[in-house]
């Protein structure tokens, strides 16, 4: 098997029990956002087999292919032994538990909860891509990535993005 297939495969068995780092954008621009993204948090570190990492300032946004009020976004780095579907499973039931519903696509939204990035995994999947196929086209991903993970973020890149409002809290 070629490197690449074993590491998709790991990325989406849910066996493998290798803690792997992973990245979680969080946003909101509905109801209290700030309050719904500091619970979010702390509801990612209480997660089955999560332990949380760095978590990013909170960020006042202007919305990016979407409307409504300005957003309030953070990362955060977790350590997981989830697979990344199963990962994805526990996040949506966080975005559920915070009233999110989706009348239409890139709607305003309670809680919305991507991953970023899981190890070094490419998942290509009908449900799940990894890298998150938009990260690096919006500040509010970029900005707070880089401040708890530098080396991700490529300086070229943030300059592409410096246009776009972003405002740490
Ligand atoms: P948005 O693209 O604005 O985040 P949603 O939160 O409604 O919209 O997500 C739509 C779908 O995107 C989800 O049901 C999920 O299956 C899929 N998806 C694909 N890749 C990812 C990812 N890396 N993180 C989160 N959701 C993803
Ligand atoms: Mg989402």
């Amino acid at each position: 098997m070629q490197l690449r297939a074993v590491r998709a495969r790991l990325a989406t068995d849910p066996v493998v029990r290798a803690a792997i780092t992973a990245y979680v954008a969080l946003g909101a621009n509905l109801g209290d956002a700030q309050a719904t993204i500091r619970w979010a948090v702390d509801a990612i570190m209480g997660l089955p087999s999560c332990a949380l990492g760095p978590c990013s300032s909170l960020y006042s946004t202007a919305p990016v292919d979407s409307s409504g009020p300005d957003y309030i976004n953070a990362v955060v780095e977790i350590s997981t032994t989830l697979c990344a579907p199963d990962l994805l499973a526990q996040l949506h039931r966080l975005e559920q538990q915070a009233g999110r519903v989706r009348p239409y696509r890139n709607a305003p939204r309670t809680l919305d909860l991507d991953i970023l990035l899981y190890g070094s995994a490419q998942v290509h999947s009908p449900t799940l891509t990894i890298p998150h196929p938009r990260m690096m086209e919006r500040a509010f991903v970029l900005v707070p990535l880089a401040e708890i993970a530098p080396g991700l973020v490529p300086a070229a890149q943030l300059l592409v993005v410096a246009g776009q409002s972003c405002q740490r809290l």
